[in-house]
């Protein structure tokens, strides 16, 4: 079967034959691909920034956000059967016994670092015709979702911190959050700012673009304000906001969160989910920053992949806003390419928000 691989030492990138997986246990179930996002971590693959392949390969198939289509179940079988979509999840569990972690099914808080995940870390991925998971790594998508499922694995990071959000919430003894700001309006921005606003929030989309137009529109339709940070500092960013209850960071831009977080309001939260690159350091102040976050209870945690119940919320957030704002979220798709163009995919369009992959149809 054809798959699109990277080959990090020989640093090539192209179409390859791979063998057509089969089932190997009870347990698990065959899918045919239909969809694969790309996103800044496969750039960074085949840019060939990171990315390792699994034992025993020179190469590692690329592909982490799918949509898929349940072909053949093994006996034991039950949540899938063949004609479902799917989505997979991502990252494995590490081996270690003491990490209590992955022996909990909470890889995405691994301390061991050992874990991996399929088409980033030791494990190959998702962008090829077929392939084979267990069960329980497997998420049922309603068949209205096919033109946007697509959207679910990043719409996960959103999920997941406000699991966390809602978590660490529970310090205060009401429930009234009311102010978010997102900073960043690519994909995982855009998606956020969505599943905020179906939180019930007043959303700001606070971010650095060329293509202003076409990210307002989407913002606007969804309720959203934008706010752009080229001709708009934090401080007044802030006071156009009023009191910021949450800022959902999904740029990995470190300065522009720096100046946000000086600018929170009481018994705020900062989610950073943004990975910055390795840059020169930037003069901070730490002092203001310190002394605001002590003298007004605000607490900032950084959030990586997803359980297993984000995969489930995302598939139902991703339900409402498919119902709330139809074009608005097929809009946020803006390429599909066949495989053999993959490379054209990964190509950073200009104005484009997500492109994708389209395997089968
Ligand atoms: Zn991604
Ligand atoms: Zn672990």
């Amino acid at each position: 079967m054809r798959a699109v691989a990277v080959y990090p030492v020989q640093r090539e990138v192209r179409v390859i034959d791979h063998p057509e997986p089969k089932l190997t246990s009870p347990t698990q179930a065959k899918m045919r691909v239909l969809d694969i996002g790309v996103c800044g971590t496969d750039r960074e693959i085949t840019s060939f920034e990171y990315g390792t392949p699994p034992d025993g390969f020179d190469y590692l198939i690329i592909g982490h956000e799918s949509l898929s289509e349940v072909l053949e179940v093994g006996a034991q079988v039950s949540k899938v059967k063949p004609g479902d979509l799917v989505i997979i999840t991502v990252r494995r569990p590490c081996p270690h016994p003491e990490c209590v972690a992955c022996r909990a099914g909470r890889q995405d808080f691994c301390y061991t670092g050992d874990f991996t995940e399929r088409g980033i870390k030791q494990n190959h991925g998702y962008m090829t015709e077929f392939v084979v998971e267990e069960e329980r790594y497997l998420n049922p998508v309603p068949r209205e979702l096919r033109d946007v499922g697509v959207l679910v694995e990043p719409l996960t990071i959103a999920e997941k911190s406000l699991e966390q959000l809602w978590t660490v919430q529970q310090r205060l003894p009401w429930n009234d959050h009311r102010r978010a700001v997102v900073l960043g309006a690519g994909p995982v921005g855009l998606l956020g700012a969505m599943a905020l606003k179906v939180e019930g929030f007043e959303v700001t989309v606070y971010s650095r673009s060329a293509d202003h137009a076409e990210k307002n529109d989407i913002v606007s339709a969804i309720g959203a304000q934008y706010i752009a940070a080229e001709t708009h500092s934090a401080e007044e960013m802030a006071k156009i906001v009023g009191s910021i209850d949450v800022v959902y960071e999904a740029t990995g831009a470190s300065s522009v969160a720096f100046d946000v977080l000086k600018h929170l309001g009481p018994n705020a939260v900062f989610i950073f989910t943004g990975v910055p690159g390795c840059n020169p350091p930037i003069p901070v102040d730490t002092d203001e920053i310190m002394r605001n976050m002590v003298l007004n209870n605000q607490l900032v945690l950084g959030s990586v992949n997803a359980p297993p119940q984000s995969f489930a919320s995302a598939i139902q957030h991703l339900g409402i806003f498919a119902t709330r704002w139809p074009q608005t979220l097929r809009s946020v798709i803006t390429g599909r390419f066949p495989l053999e163009r993959a490379l054209d995919a990964l190509k950073n369009q200009p104005g484009g928000v997500k492109n994708v992959v389209a395997v089968a149809s």
